[in-house]
């Protein structure tokens, strides 16, 4: 197997460092990169965050896997990868587009009509409108077909009653993609329909959810009468289970290649912390402990690159991606939890101005096991790989075959 970049690899690679170099700031050991929750709820974040991709997308560097009659580059999945890889040695804002360009763009892209593509794709290309993704409910995560929020036809609107949860990023966005059953007669994964809403309609209500971080990174969602116009429907009455599922496949492709934390942040950290008048990097016991996680992350990253290798002979990523957000995930915390121990006492406090590398560990350890369950959680990702990696016999699954409303649900309440 031969990592190294193909010629042509390597040309774009470098076309895009050029570009880089000119319009932003490289990282440098021991810097963070913007994490995933970061700063998402700060307006000035979000500012600097849209200026970012208008700059991208009017020198030809946003949405690369687009096609170019959506106003993408027609960009290979390996020079999207290799310009993500780029991307991240730079001080950038945060990234609030992953959900619009990554799941809600291909998926108009796939299953729109012309009249949606061309309403929605080039603003979101631009960056002008953030999208969010309203598929979670209070008793539908990992099992979404279970969801209960309703819409019924009403003329040329549905009107759209219930709620969802968990919807990152839903107090800034514009418009979300929304998935609610149309019908409680049929099978659960049947009676679903897909549209996308305006955020700003009347009758949504939006409560930022505070996280143990301190961060609002997600909301509830209420839904009450809202209406939404037909010509917003993005499946078939009744076929949006199938319309979720290209979403889904979107989400895993954009999360599958996680790479766990860069072990040069740790040993930085290491360097400036004093034990017994020596840098704690003198410390044979912490220089063992950053060796494993260096083999460990080295492990992540190679067998991040079977991925990469498949995307680059023109395959799709198989399940073994899966791999990739399990062990990167836990690696990450585990790195954090040592990176706290490291700091003494004040490995407790979660103050930025206080402690070293502005207090980053403390915030990753709060906020990766969040990052464990969104996208599929550790236990689900256990069950792709045990079934479709191994082989092993698939889950007992009680409820098929029966109608959603006759599905049993535990004692009703009072
Ligand atoms: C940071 C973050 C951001 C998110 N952003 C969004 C968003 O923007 N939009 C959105 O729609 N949703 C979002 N989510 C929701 C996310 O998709 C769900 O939290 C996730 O699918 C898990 O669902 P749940 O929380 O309902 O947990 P449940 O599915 O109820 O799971 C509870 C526990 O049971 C386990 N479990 C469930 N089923 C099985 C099984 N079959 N076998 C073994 N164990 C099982 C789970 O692993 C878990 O430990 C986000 C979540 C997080 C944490």
């Amino acid at each position: 197997m031969d990592f190294n970049d193909t010629p042509e690899e390597a040309a774009f690679r470098a076309k895009a460092r050029t570009w880089l170099d000119a319009n932003a700031e490289t990282m440098k050991p021991g810097d963070f990169s913007a994490g995933p929750l970061d700063e998402r709820d700060d307006p000035a974040s979000i500012q600097s965050a849209k200026k970012w991709q208008q700059k991208k997308a009017d020198d030809g560097w946003a949405c690369l896997t687009w096609p170019k009659e959506y106003g993408g580059q027609g960009a290979t999945s390996i020079q999207n990868v290799i310009w993500n890889q780029e991307e991240a040695r730079y001080k950038t804002p945060p990234n609030i587009y992953g959900i619009g360009l990554g799941m809600c763009g291909p998926t108009i892209m796939t299953h729109g009509t012309d009249a949606q593509r061309e309403r929605w794709l080039p603003e979101m290309r631009m960056g002008q409108k953030v999208w969010c993704q309203l598929f979670s409910e209070p008793s539908a995560g990992s099992d979404l077909a279970g969801l209960r929020s309703t819409a019924v036809r009403d003329g040329d609107d549905w009107v759209i009653n219930g709620q969802k949860i968990w919807t990152t990023g839903a107090q800034f966005c514009d418009w979300g993609i929304l998935v609610v059953r149309s019908d409680a007669t049929v099978a659960k994964h049947s009676g679903l329909t897909y549209f996308v809403v305006d955020m700003h309609s009347p009758g949504i209500e939006v409560r930022p959810i505070t996280q143990i971080n301190g961060g609002q990174g997600f909301n509830e969602v209420f839904f009450t009468d809202v209406r939404i116009p037909d010509a917003q429907r993005l499946s078939e009455i009744g076929n949006g289970w199938a319309v979720a599922i290209t979403t889904l496949m979107n989400e895993r492709a954009s999360i599958g290649g996680g790479g766990g934390s860069s072990v040069h942040e740790l040993i930085e950290l290491a360097r400036g912390i004093e034990v017994d008048g020596q840098s704690a990097l003198e410390q044979s016991s912490v220089r063992e402990k950053i060796a494993t996680f260096y083999t460990r992350t080295k492990g992540l990253k190679l067998t991040g690159y079977r991925t990469l290798s498949a995307i680059s002979q023109g395959k799709t990523p198989g399940p073994e991606s899966s791999l990739g957000k399990l062990v990167g995930g836990r690696l990450t915390q585990e790195m954090a939890a040592f990176a706290m121990d490291l700091q003494g006492p004040a490995g407790a406090l979660n103050d930025p101005s206080q402690l070293p590398q502005a207090a980053e560990w403390q915030d990753r350890y709060l906020s990766i096991p969040g990052l464990r369950i969104a996208g599929g959680t550790d236990e689900i990702l256990r069950n792709i790989i045990s079934e479709r990696v191994l082989g092993l016999p698939p889950e007992a699954r009680a409820d098929k075959g029966i109608a959603f409303k006759d599905i049993p649900t535990g004692p009703p309440s009072n």
